[in-house]
C-alpha cells in the first residue's frame, strides 16, 4: 500500500525497492533505477563509455526522504527524484551541488560533493559535452542547467530537479 506521495505521477515510479532494477556496468559499482527507465539509462551509459567518456561513478535509487533537495517549483520536497529511482548522479566527486548559483561563477557555494571544474577536470561534465548531450537526447534534463539558486552538476532526471 502506497501513500500518495510515494508515487511519482509523471514517471509512474514509486519509492519501493521492488520497482527498481539493478544495473551493473564494467568498472562501475552497481546501482539501481526505476524499471521503466533502466533500459534507457543502461544503453545511454554503455554508449557513452564505448565512446570514451570518463565515468567513474553512477548513483541512482536512494532510499528514504532526503529533505533539502528542491523540486521543480523550487520547494523543499519530502522525496527527491532519487527516492523514485528516476534521477542519476554521475561522477559526484567532480560535479558538485552548488547554492547561491543562479548563474555559475565565483560566488556559487559548493554545498555537497566535489568541485566542478569543466575543461580542467576530465570527470567534470560540460554543457556541450557528450554526456550531457546524450542524456538530453534520451529525455533527461541536466541539473547543471536548472533554473533557480541551485546547480547540481552531477544530476540528471526528467525535470532536472
Ligand atoms: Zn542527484
Amino acid at each position: 500500500m502506497l501513500l500518495s506521495d510515494e508515487l511519482d505521477i509523471q514517471s509512474g515510479c514509486t519509492v519501493c525497492a521492488e520497482d527498481q532494477q539493478a544495473i551493473k556496468l564494467d568498472g562501475l559499482p552497481e546501482f539501481s533505477v526505476c524499471r521503466k527507465y533502466a533500459q534507457v539509462v543502461q544503453d545511454t551509459l554503455i554508449s557513452l563509455i564505448r565512446q570514451g567518456e570518463k565515468i567513474n561513478s553512477v548513483i541512482g535509487y536512494r532510499v528514504g526522504r532526503t529533505r533539502g533537495e528542491m523540486n521543480a517549483q523550487g520547494n523543499r520536497s519530502g522525496f527527491s527524484n532519487h527516492s523514485f529511482g528516476i534521477a542519476i548522479d554521475i561522477n559526484t566527486d567532480h560535479n558538485g551541488l552548488y547554492g547561491n548559483c543562479v548563474q555559475f561563477g565565483p560566488r556559487c557555494k559548493l554545498l555537497r560533493a566535489g568541485p566542478w571544474r569543466p575543461g580542467d577536470d576530465p570527470y567534470s561534465l560540460q554543457a556541450d559535452g557528450l554526456i550531457v548531450k546524450t542524456f538530453k537526447q534520451a529525455g533527461f534534463k541536466w541539473g547543471g542547467e536548472i533554473e533557480g539558486q541551485q546547480k547540481d552538476f552531477m544530476h540528471f532526471s526528467l525535470t532536472g530537479y
